[in-house]
């Protein structure tokens, strides 16, 4: 049996490539290639699904926090903390506004940032700005990030890219609330453009009218008043979007009923599960697993595989332990401990029993040996 990490044929069945074609036609015949209707229309889908004022939508998510970092006046020389644990893009957009990145380490089972690491990194670093991100679709703890960081004016800026449709303990959605909360569409992501495009919510006015001119040249209705950049959304990317938003409440109430069913399956295992008390709240972007070492995780990679069964090691080495990171502070402890033994399995929402159940029995078979 062979199981993907990702099914875009399913995902993109024909009825709805017939309704993309009716809207790209639309789209060409009308010339309307920038910052068109469907562009317009997403935002605003986009702040009654999230529950928040505002919304721009950016050519991509590391531009998004690139833009929310310029917004905050962050400048070159700044010290800005971000989580050990995420996609090396949440780091790369600190380095690339020519800030310092500062380590702050994980929850050891969740992944997610600490809040004890950040009150320590606090006072050893006069940080402008943090980025937690919502990683593996699980919402970071922002209450007591930011009974931590309000006091002292510290920034926020969200990485929501794999949390679209996630939830707060307390039923509020991530991508709602004041901070910058910027979420990527690339396509293997929740909601997927056909290419790359990403957004920035925020209830903070202020804060989205700079995101508002630096996205487009630095044009504001004042005329020209500072550079900005190029980050536009295309016009074709947010017709597809808009289309796709409508299955997506759906499609991960899908991945949850596969992430419940692993759980249940797999719990007399040596494994732990980080998203075990997120099952509600999660987006369930992955499903990240928990084996006892480094040496289980690529042995059970490879099983998997010699299965047919694509796994993925979402992050092989800890942020602060890739290449270009290894020359900034921080605490790095836990987060690197967390990625020697972290392995996703597949969970995209079109996943069947019978696969969830052959996934399940290799596992087990793999513990059997091991
Ligand atoms: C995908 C991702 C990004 C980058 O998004 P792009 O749209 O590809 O720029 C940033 N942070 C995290 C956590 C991601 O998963």
């Amino acid at each position: 049996m062979n199981i993907t990490f990702y099914d875009f044929k399913q995902l993109h069945p024909a009825p709805f490539l017939q309704e993309i074609e009716a809207r790209f036609k639309e789209i060409l015949h009308e010339s309307s290639f920038i910052e068109g209707k469907y562009n317009l229309q997403l935002e605003k889908r986009l702040c009654e699904y999230l529950k928040s004022k505002h919304c721009r939508l950016l050519a991509n998510c590391t531009d998004a926090l690139e833009i929310a970092l310029v917004a905050y006046d962050v400048k070159p020389g700044d010290y800005v903390g971000v989580t050990g644990i995420s996609f090396h893009a949440s780091a790369e957009a600190i380095v690339n506004v020519s800030a310092i990145p500062v380590l702050i380490d994980v929850d050891p089972i969740t992944g997610l940032m600490d809040p004890q690491s950040l009150s320590r990194m606090i006072e050893k670093f006069p940080l402008k700005a943090i980025i937690p991100v919502h990683i593996y679709g699980m919402p970071a703890p922002m209450a007591e990030i930011e009974k931590i960081c309000r006091p002292k004016n510290i920034k926020i800026v969200e990485d929501a890219a794999q949390a679209i449709g996630a939830y707060f303990p307390d039923g509020r959605p991530v991508g709602s609330g004041s901070n910058l909360v910027t979420f990527s569409f690339y396509p293997t992501k929740n909601l997927g453009a056909f290419g790359d495009a990403g957004a920035i919510l925020s209830d903070d006015e202020e804060m989205i009218q700079k995101v508002s001119y630096i996205r487009n040249h630095g044009r504001s209705a004042q005329g020209l008043l500072h550079f900005g950049r190029n980050s536009r959304c295309d016009h074709l990317q947010a017709a597809v979007l808009d289309l796709k938003l409508g299955d997506l409440e759906h499609q991960n109430d899908q991945r949850k009923v596969v992430a419940a069913k692993y759980m249940e399956k797999l719990q007399n295992l040596a494994v732990e599960f980080p998203a075990k008390n997120f099952v509600r709240t999660s987006s369930w972007h992955l499903f990240p697993m928990l084996v006892p070492s480094k040496e289980h995780k690529i042995k059970l990679r490879d099983f998997l595989k010699e299965r047919g069964i694509q796994s993925q090691l979402f992050y092989e080495r800890a942020l602060g332990d890739e290449i270009p990171m290894q020359q900034y502070q921080g605490e790095k402890e836990q987060a690197r401990k967390f990625a020697e033994r972290v392995i996703c399995l597949p969970i995209h929402p079109f996943i069947n029993e019978d696969q969830i159940n052959y996934v399940v029995q290799s596992i087990v078979e793999f513990f059997d040996h091991h």
